[in-house]
């Protein structure tokens, strides 16, 4: 039987709980109110969980108000004891966790696996970065000290794309810095989350983190919400500004990672099979949905063919399928919103007269049938005038664009209202370089895309988001400057 009707022969998965004030909670207080869980490679409901209304809302701040006093009295050397704790936690459980994000998220196993390390390799490496009070002014007269102080309840609202990883960097950045949390994951990949929440249940103080899951409104509730301080939120740029919109009333820090138009610039002295595969991972992993993926190539006419060709056949070597086959290498598209976004996107690409060298048809999607999966295609015959150029497309389908000159290429990568990241790929790193710098991004990269560490300072230009996540300036978005300014002179 092959694995996706394997899975949705599976029994409904119930055992999930909210995580407030230290208990598990599997009902919520109206005792009705459920998220149905979609398996994306079946289509089919295979797991619901609490969903957190008004009420948890107010239980979970209150408890992190209440907790915040002590938590952010402890030492950065305590807080880190509990993190790197909830770390190895997190390696324990790698194989279980893994299993489950696949199966609410679509990506392979092996892919799950990979985000749930990572997260815990980027904990640690937050863990190693110090705040030292400094002193601006130490004479005779006076001292004057700068400090940096937790802000209070950080409000955490997450997207489904690397639901894990997405939730441990905010949330390790505030309690790091001496904050508590109440976090909300995606309502289309709620339980590896939640199960997370249980897993670290008894890692910190009673209060100090507090894991709810629940629809839209209750990441607008939390926006709104008069006891949370700060809003960290990884997800759409259309949601970005609303939630700086609503964090304005009560005038709450944010720091926004939103949506990315990357493009990749290939000058003309590449090899066109070396560079390709490596093209072709950063766009395609995950089946593209991803903040800083490739969205648009941009790639020299010398080698324009070539390369081209060399996409295409990678695309062709990528099995698609189930996440949980082991052959699989591209998982199904996250949600059926989406899904129907990028046939979409499909349909206008071809209207525009877009030539698919890989990829393109799609298997038809219905209520009984199946999963939302999309070949990874590769499209040439377009202009900055279409819909794939233009938007963030979020799946498996990258256009590669012709140039001459590589000051268009760099008028035309920039030509967006996105600045997440971008990328320039030659034999010559140092000329690469120089026109990376060019980039109206927060990262260009040179001969690589997508490498981000923890104390590299990561975030979009732009539309793309404000703030950056990781390093010192990412953890100080979690703080506040104090000053301490002393006059010596005994009164
Ligand atoms: P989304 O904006 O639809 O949802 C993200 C989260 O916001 C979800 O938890 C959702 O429930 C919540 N939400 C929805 N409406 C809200 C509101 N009015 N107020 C508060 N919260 C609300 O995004 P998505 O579709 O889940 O994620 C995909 C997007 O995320 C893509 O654009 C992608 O590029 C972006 N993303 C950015 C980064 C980054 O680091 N820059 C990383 C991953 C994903």
């Amino acid at each position: 039987m092959p694995l996706a009707q394997l899975a949705e022969k599976t029994a409904l998965k119930t055992d999930f709980s909210l995580l407030i004030d230290g208990e598990s909670i599997a009902t919520p207080e109206n005792g009705r109110d459920f998220l149905d869980v979609i398996n994306p490679a079946t289509g089919a409901v295979f797991a619901r969980c609490p969903a957190a209304g008004k009420a948890e809302l107010d239980r979970a701040v209150a408890a992190a108000r209440r907790a915040f006093p002590a938590w952010s009295e402890h030492s950065f050397e305590d807080r880190t004891k509990a993190i790197r704790r909830m770390a190895e936690v997190l390696k324990a459980n790698a194989d279980t966790l893994a299993e489950l994000l696949t199966r609410e998220q679509g990506k392979p196993v092996q892919q799950s696996k990979d985000e749930i390390n990572r997260a815990a390799t980027l904990t640690e490496g937050m863990l190693n970065i110090r705040f030292e009070t400094q002193t601006i002014v130490d004479d005779a007269q006076a001292r004057i000290e700068l400090r940096y102080v937790p802000l209070g309840v950080a409000g955490i609202i997450t997207p489904w794309n690397a639901p894990i990883n997405l939730a441990i960097g905010p949330l390790v950045s505030a309690l790091y810095t001496g904050n508590t949390v109440v976090l909300k994951p995606s309502p289309y990949t709620p339980l590896s989350t939640l199960k997370i929440g249980e897993l670290i249940r008894d890692v910190f103080p009673r209060g100090v983190v507090n894991f709810i899951a629940g629809g839209d409104s209750l990441g607008q509730w939390m926006t709104e919400h008069p006891g949370i301080d700060k809003i960290s939120f990884t997800g759409s740029v259309a949601t970005g500004k609303k939630v700086m919109a609503s964090s304005a009333s009560t005038l709450k820090r944010v720091t926004l990672e939103l949506g990315g138009n990357d493009a990749a610039i290939v000058l003309d002295d590449v090899d066109p099979k070396v560079v390709a595969p490596k093209l072709f991972f950063a766009g395609f992993v995950n089946s593209g949905q991803v903040c800083m993926a490739i969205k648009r190539i941009y790639a020299h006419e010398k080698i324009y063919d070539a390369l081209c060709e060399a996409l295409a056949e990678e695309a062709r070597k990528w099995k698609v399928g189930d996440g949980l086959d082991p052959a699989t290498k591209l998982g199904p598209i996250q949600n059926r919103m989406q899904y129907d976004k990028v046939v979409d996107v499909i349909a206008d690409t071809k209207k525009a007269g877009g030539k698919f060298l890989a990829g393109a048809e799609q298997p038809p999607v219905s209520d009984k049938v199946v999963g939302y999966f999309v070949n990874p295609s590769i499209v040439t015959g377009l202009d900055e005038s279409s819909r794939l150029v233009r938007e963030e497309q979020f799946g498996p389908i990258v256009p590669v664009l012709k140039f001459t000159d590589v000051n268009d290429a760099i008028r035309r990568a920039n030509d967006t209202r996105y600045g997440l990241s971008g990328s320039v790929w030659s034999k010559d790193p140092e000329r690469a370089a120089a026109i990376a710098a060019k980039l109206e991004v927060g990262t260009a990269w040179v001969n690589q895309h997508r490498a981000t560490a923890a104390n590299v300072p990561f975030g979009g230009a732009k539309e793309s988001g404000i703030g950056r996540t990781y390093s010192d300036i990412g953890l100080k978005a979690y703080m506040e400057p104090r000053v301490i300014s002393i006059l010596k002179q005994p009164m």
